[in-house]
């Protein structure tokens, strides 16, 4: 098992805003959390980063409890993060943005060789390499932050609402670039979307999450067809 997750509770104060969830990612599944405005996801994803710490409940990865552990030494461990809103570094170029994706690293990466990749994933980063972040477009931001977080060559690829604020267009492009990922070179990866048929599209299996409970889990074939899911979240 890849990544286990028992119980999490999260709260912000007084509040409580995920209250008791359990789930699973194993190795090489593409797995989705979906769920409306304010239904947890991004709290989530925050403490499965190490970014909030948990009030109760543990994450373990590849079998080791990691529920105390900050960011940077999961991001050692091989988990990274795709933020809500992308947040690159504005003021440093496109370059120096990739190159904070192995920053802090204790070994050494083979890094100029995984940006050749990237840059055939994404070919605008390498026409764009010396620009300052802050002048690409909300499209090309959330690309970069894809590939900043895929140059240290994670185990687990943490993904928060990349579809928010893209053209339909651009949110296929990325969806399908995940879904590549996934398929070709066997990356786990736990996306957690307001977009519900896009995601299901690209996952084996989702849950639905609502005011910070699972409500509904399954294969994403199977929830797609789901008559609840298809009311409430597919519009259909
Ligand atoms: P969104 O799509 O809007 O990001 P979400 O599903 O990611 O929604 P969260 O951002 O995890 O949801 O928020 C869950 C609940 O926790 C919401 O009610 C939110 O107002 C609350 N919350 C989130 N962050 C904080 C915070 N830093 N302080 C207080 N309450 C917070």
């Amino acid at each position: 098992m890849l990544l286990e997750v028992q119980d999490l509770v999260v709260s912000y104060g007084e509040v409580e805003a995920v209250h008791g969830v359990s789930f699973r990612v194993e190795e090489g599944e593409l797995v989705s959390i979906i769920g409306a405005n304010g239904a947890g996801k991004s709290s989530i994803l925050r403490t499965l980063m190490g970014l909030q710490a948990p009030t109760s409940g543990a994450v373990r990865f590849l079998g080791e409890d990691v529920t105390g552990e900050p960011a940077h030494i999961r991001a050692r461990r091989g988990i990274r993060m795709v933020p809500e809103r992308a947040r690159v570094f504005p003021q440093l170029t496109v370059k120096e943005n990739l190159l904070m994706g192995v920053y802090g690293l204790r070994k050494a990466l083979p890094y100029e060789e995984r940006l050749r990749w990237l840059y055939g994933l994404f070919p605008i980063l390498e026409e764009r390499g010396g620009q300052f972040a802050s002048t690409l477009s909300g499209g090309e931001q959330q690309q970069l932050a894809i590939a900043r977080a895929l140059v240290s060559n994670p185990k687990l690829l943490l993904v928060d609402e990349v579809s928010m604020g893209l053209m339909p267009k651009l949110v296929d492009q990325v969806f399908s670039v995940l879904q590549q990922l996934n398929r070709e070179q066997g990356l786990s990866i736990l996306l957690v979307e307001q977009n519900a048929l896009a995601s299901l599209q690209i996952s084996r299996r989702a849950y639905i999450l609502e005011t910070g409970r699972l409500a509904l889990e399954g294969e994403a074939r199977s929830l797609l067809e789901d008559p609840r899911v298809r009311e409430a979240y597919l519009g259909l």
